[in-house]
């Protein structure tokens, strides 16, 4: 199909304002560049409405400032058509078309900077291209920070995660982007701590639902997030913020170093006038690129954790045993190996263990703290991921034994320092066949595209938190129904675990209870996505659950070809689609006080309802009191129209899957 281009450039005379605008190919999305008043900006809206008010564009460099006293000078405009395939996020095939609008704007020196913005249906990316000057110099420049922002029109509510402090937190390990999401909040509400906020950030306008993050942030950048917002004149606007200087114990630069010419990281708005748009985005990889090749066939997969429940002392020789055997009795095809196993396993007897799991067709991952010299955190292995030299040995090892992969933990801040640690870890383990899990980090951008060895992040208060509290079990129907929408829109999330005690303890009768039905649980296998699923399965639960709990988290699929938008709100209920093959899965969660009645289309699943496969619903038994009872499983009916009706009960779900073909 082919796409008109829709650009407008009007160039009048000298001290009027400039202005370029540009569209989406379908139309509906607009992106106005101005530099009225010698200032920067840009407004967007879709259909009409408005995203973004006028938002400030513009950074401040070491050789010069990109603020005032600008002036566009040019505007070019081509289409972009291009496809490609991801193997472990939430679809397989992307077809990414976009009007790819640049601007040169010149400051009163005569110093140049482009901004490009990549305009696709319901995504905008934004960038900064910046050349050399005169005399073919500098040639290289420190960012020093971005007034970029992001002007949201009076009336908006916030859906946002706050910023830590750095040098806080367990054992100095802050900031994690481990902090609680407040939903439906007005849009003067100060942050936290002062700090702004984390990405993603989630805003509702009087007509639309918009998601800012950033993506293809590498070694040569810094990751950004959101400072507090400023109210102006209709609205407020939130700005690029760089890291805090306190970070990495203030050891690196706040601010990004880069060779000229260099550009920015892309920065994301994605709109929609329903949730649609922002849970199926993949702008966060349409404007990246692999930036090496995978040496293996990495594989997803379903992994089993002591940790969880277990804790600490399960990181011993029997323990894991049993885990492995665990995972061996569910067909999984990992075990994730805990902190301290170097002291309590020992490096020989670890190779014994990864051979022992082998045989029964499971494969180790072994945990690691990132450390470094950057916090307290006193697990063990330290010191074998931080610099090039013990990272070579210790993955040499490490695929000598036959371990297929590797979580690295702790990390603490944006800094460009990190984000070099990050991309060094995910290189060399590539070089020996390791899949990389992050916990204790930052929020991957664009990372599962670029690093074909990157798995997921936990950048999230994960189930380490419903083990640790009773507050957090009783928080996590909120988080699994808001994630989907936001953190983990934006990126693979690795919740750490389905979780199927009833009680968080290992004799699963004291501490505090799970909040959750066991149905919940299992549906968010499917909502939580990650290409290497934690199910948080214990070795009694082998004896507890029944055929269809256990059936089904047999099966429990990772990758998927497709995912679907079907319902929801944020924080308050969720149902989503993913296909994985020719098989659907729909999953709903609801986190709401009361039970929740829904009219689904299914229409999508058949081309036409008289060839509609059979529809298998899993769903919370409710005895005539409501009182949940346990877990059955039935078929479900669609009517002429492809609709099924389905109920959840509170802090329940439901899972709809059709029969492999
Ligand atoms: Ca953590």
């Amino acid at each position: 199909m082919k796409k008109t281009l829709l650009l407008l450039l009007c160039l009048p005379l000298l001290a009027t304002a400039r202005e370029a605008t540009v569209a989406s190919p379908n139309g509906q999305l607009k992106v106005t560049v101005s530099d009225e008043g010698g200032r920067a900006t840009y407004a967007l809206t879709l259909g009409g409405q408005t995203a973004l008010l006028p938002s400030p564009l513009g950074f401040t460099a070491d050789f010069g400032s990109f603020t005032e006293g600008l002036t566009i000078t040019g505007t070019k405009a081509e289409q972009i058509d291009r496809s490609y395939t991801m193997r472990q996020v939430k679809q397989s095939h992307m077809h990414y078309m976009a009007t790819l609008l640049s601007v040169d704007f010149a400051n009163a020196k005569g110093q140049r900077m482009t901004v490009e913005f990549s305009v696709s249906d319901n995504d905008v990316a934004l960038r900064y291209l910046i050349p050399r000057q005169q005399q073919d110099k500098p040639r290289s420049a420190v960012i020093t920070g971005e007034q970029t922002g992001f002007c949201l029109p009076d009336g908006t509510t916030t859906f946002l995660s706050p910023q830590s402090k750095s040098m806080v937190g367990w054992e100095r390990t802050k900031p994690s982007y481990e902090e609680e999401y407040t939903p439906d909040a007005p849009l003067s509400a100060a942050s936290k701590y002062g700090q702004g906020y984390t990405f993603p950030c989630l805003f509702r306008t009087d007509a639309l639902w918009v998601l800012i993050s950033e993506t293809g942030v590498t070694s040569q950048y810094c990751g950004a997030h959101l400072s507090d917002c400023r109210t102006v004149e209709g609205g407020a606007t939130y700005t690029i913020a760089y890291p805090m200087e306190g970070e990495n114990n203030g050891f690196g630069s706040p601010f990004a170093a880069i060779a000229l010419p260099g550009q920015t990281p892309w920065r994301t708005v994605t709109v929609g006038t329903s949730l649609k748009p922002i849970v199926e985005t993949t702008v966060q990889y349409d404007v990246v690129e692999p930036l090496y090749e995978p040496t293996c066939d990495y594989q997803g997969g379903r992994y089993t954790w002591s940790w969880l429940i277990w804790q600490d002392n399960s990181i011993n020789w029997d323990d894991q045993v049993r885990f492995i055997d665990l995972a061996a009795a569910m067909g999984y095809e990992y075990c994730l190996v805990d902190d301290y196993w170097d002291e309590n396993i020992g490096r020989e007897r670890m190779a014994q263990l990864s051979a022992y799991a082998l045989k029964k067709g499971v494969a180790l991952m072994l945990w690691y703290n990132s450390n470094g010299a950057e916090n307290d955190a006193p697990q063990g292995p330290r010191d074998c991921m931080n610099t090039s030299i013990a990272r070579d040995r210790e993955m040499a090892w490490l695929k000598s034994i036959g371990v297929k992969g590797i979580k690295v933990d702790f990390f603490g801040g944006d800094k460009q320092e990190t984000m070099r640690l990050y991309e060094d870890i995910l290189f060399d383990a590539n070089r020996y066949g390791l899949q990389v899990i992050f916990h204790g980090c930052t929020l991957p951008r664009g990372w599962e595209r670029m690093y074909p060895n990157y798995v997921s992040s936990e950048a999230v208060l994960a189930s380490e938190n419903v083990y640790f509290s009773d507050y957090h079990a009783s928080q996590e129907p909120f988080q699994l129904c808001m994630h989907p929408f936001c953190r983990n829109a934006s990126g693979t999330m690795d919740w750490g675990g389905v979780i199927m005690n009833r009680y968080l303890s290992k004799d699963n009768r004291s501490r505090h209870q799970r909040q959750t039905t066991n149905v919940f649980e299992m549906a968010t296998g499917i909502t939580n996505q990650t290409a290497v699923q934690c199910v948080a399965i214990q070795p009694n639960n082998l004896d507890e659950l029944t055929d269809v709990e256990l059936g089904f988290l047999r099966q429990l699929p990772t990758t998927w070809d497709e995912t679907r938008f079907i319902d929801g709100y944020p924080g308050r209920y969720v149902v989503l689609a993913r296909r994985h093959g020719q098989q659907w899965y729909i999953a709903g969660l609801n986190a709401l006080k009361e039970p929740l009645d829904l009219s689904l289309d299914l229409s999508f699943i058949a081309s036409e309802p008289a060839i509609m496969p059979q529809l298998n619903l899993i769903y919370d038994y409710a005895d005539k009191k409501g009182v949940v009872a346990g877990t059955a499983q039935r078929q479900l009916k669609v009517n002429k129209k492809g609709r099924a009706q389905v109920t959840m009960v509170s802090d329940g779900g439901f899972i709809i899957y059709t029969d492999a073909q």
